[in-house]
């Protein structure tokens, strides 16, 4: 029997309605399916009700961005890896963790128009129209203001436009409002919710020393698990992630971080024991959650 504990649906950057997931979940030979969308809990409640209607184990969950960089010594130094934080069996409906949501959907639409007003300042004649026209229908993004930027010969590719004006060094950069992981851990908690830290490899941390250094900061602050599988981990990963996870008394999770059509990994793909989904449950009744 198995699982997939980390899934994402239309409610942030998937493609399947996340009513759809469950079925899928079963149709994919699973018994037991989590949905953890990007920074936000939308899709919850229709996950939660096709759940009921396939008959199949369900987790609410959600998967919260955060700043990485309070986690390693040198603060000021920049690094280039992303935090992510897993909530599960979270109630969704949670004030703050709803109001964390709201904070970070109101940032992302002030970021674009933002980095436009920087450009105007810098001289360029661009508006947030073009950049919308130019986006097409998708989400609106740096590349599509790097598009504008090149058809009116500000620059010559995107490439250029990133690293003089867009990017994390250019002049017309905005950082993303970011959680911090104790805030991103508490909010999760004040859900009713365990805190998993999503595939460690994507922290950007090559020393297995540095790399429990960080989970060590993180597990001071309230973290109860490592996601050992992931479509991004090599059988070695999964294997130092697990011992890492005993060594710190943390919980394990896994699952494909299925996107849909959008990337080319699977549903249930990660062959993730259903054991692990029981075991996140035990540990949620043991915190006195649900
Ligand atoms: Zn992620
Ligand atoms: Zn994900």
């Amino acid at each position: 029997m198995y699982c997939d504990l980390h899934t994402h649906s239309t409610a942030s950057d998937g493609t399947d309605a996340p009513g759809d997931l469950p079925l899928l979940a079963k149709r994919a030979g699973l018994s037991a399916i989590a949905l953890t969308d990007h920074d936000t809990t939308d899709g919850i409640p229709a996950f939660i009700e096709a759940a009921g209607r396939v008959g199949i184990e369900a987790a609410a969950g959600i998967e919260l961005s955060a700043d990485p960089a309070p986690l390693f010594d040198d603060d000021g130094r920049q690094h280039l890896g992303t935090l992510h934080i897993l909530g599960y069996f979270i109630r969704h409906d949670a004030p703050h963790l709803s109001e964390v949501e709201a904070r970070l959907r109101e940032a992302r639409a002030q970021r674009n128009p933002q980095m436009i007003a920087r450009l105007k300042e810098l001289g360029m004649d661009i508006d947030y129209d073009e950049v919308i026209a130019a986006a097409d229908g998708s989400i609106v993004g740096r590349p599509h203001i790097g598009q504008v930027l090149m058809h009116k010969g500000y620059v010559k590719s995107i490439h250029e436009a990133f690293l003089k004006y867009l990017g994390q060094t250019g002049e017309a950069y905005v950082r993303k409002d970011r959680l911090s992981a104790e805030e991103a851990i508490a909010a999760i908690h004040e859900a009713d919710g365990l805190a998993v830290l999503a595939h460690p490899t994507q922290l950007g941390i090559d020393s297995a020393a540095q790399l429990e250094h960080a989970v060590a900061k993180l597990k001071k602050l309230g973290l109860d698990g490592i996601e050992t599988r992931h479509s991004d981990h090599a059988p070695r990963d999964t294997e130092q992630f697990g011992r890492l996870a005993g060594k710190l008394d943390l919980v394990t999770t896994g699952g494909s971080d299925y996107h849909g059509s959008r990337k080319t990994v699977s549903l249930g793909g990660q062959k993730v024991p259903f054991a692990m989904y029981e075991n996140l449950l035990e540990v949620h009744r043991q915190r006195g959650g649900g």
